[in-house]
């Protein structure tokens, strides 16, 4: 069985995360959404929130499960048996911070990461940009998939 993992911080999910997870599940047998937990980041929206926005886009896709992770990705991908990392690539910055990352991932474990290249329609949406839209009051429904709504 092939089994990814989709690791980032989902603060919110937008519509480039959707891309590549719509994307990404076709390529694997289980496609594991893991929400990273960093004590010193400042996160707009709780883990709860985060894990329930993505739960709610993907309630139709049984292949797609949501979890919530500390610590390094490969020591996550070794407790769970999980053989690939899914990265989205946006842009260079993307592939040059990805691509450390992945060398770095590769010292530390045999586990593979797999690039999916944004769609260019989304290539342009990040979860900072959305957060500073709803920070000053803009239109951020444009970027986000529907479920994703602020109270
Ligand atoms: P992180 O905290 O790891 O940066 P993110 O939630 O911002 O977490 O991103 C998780 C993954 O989704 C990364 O691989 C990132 O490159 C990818 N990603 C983010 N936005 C987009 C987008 N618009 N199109 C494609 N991939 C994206």
């Amino acid at each position: 069985m092939k089994t990814a993992i989709f690791p980032g911080s989902f603060d919110p999910i937008t519509l480039g995360h959707y891309d590549i997870i719509e994307r990404g599940v076709k390529l694997f047998d289980e496609l594991i959404i893991a929400i990273g937990i960093n004590a010193d980041k400042k996160y707009m929206f709780s883990l709860e929130e985060r894990k329930t926005f993505i739960k709610n886009c993907f309630k139709h896709e049984p292949k797609i499960k949501v979890v919530t992770y500390e610590g390094l990705t490969v020591h996550f991908c070794q407790k769970n048996n999980v053989d690939f990392i899914l990265r989205g690539l946006r842009n260079p910055a993307d592939f040059e911070f990805e691509k450390a990352i992945a060398h770095t991932n590769r010292d530390l474990a045999p586990i593979e990461t797999v690039f999916l290249l944004t769609a260019a329609s989304t290539s342009y949406i990040s979860s900072s940009i959305v957060r500073d839209v709803i920070r000053n009051g803009g239109d951020y429904t444009k970027l986000v998939p529907a479920i994703v709504r602020v109270k």
